[in-house]
């Protein structure tokens, strides 16, 4: 009798100990922004799929020594959904646009409610906002920023939502889609828009809706006549740029693309793009003090080893082709924190947007 009494007396001990030391992790609150005032505009780069060794193996095989971002390192990012097993791109966007944890395949909802998201709250500060992509613009992640729907396949749904959203430009992969739907747009006052020079022939629009042929990465030798989306982000940033701020969501889509198919170097080619742009957004925000840039991704994608050596590099890398539920970094560029640790939730993504719009 008295060994079973010691044997429940260590087992309620050792359970004590496991609760509370869930409740000690769990209770660790998100850092402290302490962003500046000064900072009117936030750029978020959003890598699909995009983990720690997609970037890695980018820096070895294109031989390059630092990023421009990677001293600004914040902490990795937990990209889980509320559905058993690995986020998918939707939920993932939407945690990251409205700050709440959904279900997969959900759109800017939790369950039946329509949750407010980022672009939306900009708008209502007289902030100008803008989407680019090199996805269709009916995809999962830009449809989390500017929709509102319980299920990502639902594009008639996304496409309406995104006509009514006042986002001053989009710009995606071209889709017929859109054009079927051009008159919603043109009624709201969008203009829309083929090409990179129709986009610079409208440069004086206050609303743009572009669909634009072949997004892929200038360094994928497989693909022709690309148009080059380092210039498109530098379009956005010309077009968006006035004394209230801006918002603008920046997606490398093809980096998920091609690990899906364990193709390592075309990804690792989107992620150049990524690199790129990355540069482009600092150049932008290096000579003034009112820009915050955040690069992250919304999981990861095939469980990607790192290679030691630029020989290495090479599709047996992947692991699988899935996402994985690896953690994700975060960078983020001119946002001051306290209480900094080593992981959050990606729904504190939308935490820092929200913080800043609302200065
Ligand atoms: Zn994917």
């Amino acid at each position: 009798m008295k060994k079973v009494f010691n044997k429940i007396l260590v087992f309620s001990i050792i359970l004590l100990i496991s609760f509370s030391f869930i409740g000690c992790v769990k209770s660790i609150p998100d850092p402290t922004i302490t962003t500046s005032e000064s900072i009117k505009n936030v750029i978020l780069i959003i890598g699909d799929g995009m983990g720690f060794n997609h970037l890695n193996n980018a820096k070895t095989y294109f031989e390059l020594e630092n990023l421009v971002f990677e001293d600004d390192y914040l902490c990795s990012v937990n990209t889980s959904s509320k559905s058993i097993g690995t986020t998918d791109s939707a939920a993932a966007a939407t945690a990251m646009a409205t700050g709440v944890n959904v279900y997969n395949k959900r759109i800017g909802m939790n369950g039946s409610k329509t949750l407010t998201n980022i672009m939306e709250i900009a708008i209502s500060k007289n902030k100008k906002t803008g989407i680019i992509t090199t996805d269709n613009l009916y995809g999962a992640t830009p449809a989390s920023f500017s929709s509102h729907t319980k299920k990502r396949s639902n594009y008639e749904d996304i496409i309406i939502d995104q006509a009514n959203s006042n986002i001053n430009l989009f710009v995606g992969q071209n889709s017929s889609k859109y054009t079927e739907y051009r008159s919603q747009f043109e009624s709201n006052g969008y203009n829309m828009c083929y090409s990179l020079d129709e986009l610079n022939s409208k440069k004086d629009s206050t609303k743009i809706v572009a669909n634009i042929p072949n997004l892929k990465s200038i360094y994928n030798t497989n693909e022709s006549n690309q148009t080059n989306f380092n210039l498109i982000a530098e379009y956005a940033l010309d077009f968006l740029d006035n004394e209230n701020g801006f918002v603008l969501m920046i997606e490398c889509a093809h980096i998920d693309k091609f690990s899906h198919d364990n193709n390592l170097l075309s990804a690792l080619f989107e992620v150049r793009t990524l690199i790129d742009i990355a540069n482009t957004v600092y150049d932008f925000a290096f000579n003034r003090n009112d820009t915050a840039i955040l690069i992250t991704a919304d999981h990861e994608t095939g469980g990607l080893k790192a290679a030691k050596t630029k020989n290495d590099i090479s599709n047996k890398l992947y692991t699988k082709s899935s996402h994985s539920s690896n953690n994700v970094p975060l960078f983020a560029y001119n946002c001051s924190f306290e209480n900094v640790k080593e992981e959050v939730k990606n729904t504190f993504i939308f935490d820092i947007c929200n913080n800043i719009v609302n200065h």
